[in-house]
């Protein structure tokens, strides 16, 4: 009995909400949380969007641990890497004062530079790379993002593709809905 009087409550509580806004609408509508009139027509407000996109390549070695094969042995790759920015304004950066880039091409080509000056280039990637990260595509791919997404403003969204061969390609991505 006790649940069926208390979502009787809930129910009554909420009918009575419900004519309030019914009142309260009459002949108008909510539209981003402001109240308007029913019959004036809105169209979407088109958000600016920027889109970015770099290419590099860096050479490296590496193998997949206790992967059973010739890839479990050291080798080397001349790896292809794309990065793609988005953005719905514009950024300063660390060497521009104005607002006027996505993200600075030094803050996504970072992963080009030889290892020895912080970058993925000419080292062993099994030697660079967290032990979190194994070195297949896809988490090369995360790792370049990860560092990537550090290293530039907040709010720009980022795609990686790396290819270890000609044919292949692994992407990643934001888990955010396009906007
Ligand atoms: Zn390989």
């Amino acid at each position: 009995m006790l649940s069926i009087r208390t979502q009787l409550g809930i129910v009554k509580s909420e009918l009575i909400c419900l004519i309030y806004v019914s009142k309260f609408l009459n002949g108008w509508k909510v539209h981003g949380g402001v109240k308007i009139r029913s019959d004036v027509e809105l169209k979407p407000v088109p958000m600016p969007k920027w889109k970015l996109t770099t290419e590099f390549t860096f050479d490296s070695a590496h193998y997949i641990k206790d992967y059973d094969g010739p890839c479990g042995r050291m080798h080397g790759h001349s790896y292809r890497v794309q990065v793609e920015a988005t953005s719905n304004q514009l950024h300063s950066s660390e060497y521009c004062p104005h607002p006027v880039m996505v993200a600075d091409f030094r803050s996504l080509r970072w992963a080009k530079k030889d290892v020895t000056k912080g970058g993925l280039d000419h080292g062993v990637l099994n030697e660079i790379l967290p032990p979190e990260y194994e070195t297949t595509a896809e988490m090369i791919a995360k790792y370049i993002y990860d560092v990537t997404k550090k290293r530039v403003p907040e709010g720009v969204r980022l795609k990686v593709r790396v290819s270890e061969t000609s044919n292949s390609w692994v992407e990643y991505e934001d888990d955010e809905s396009e906007s």
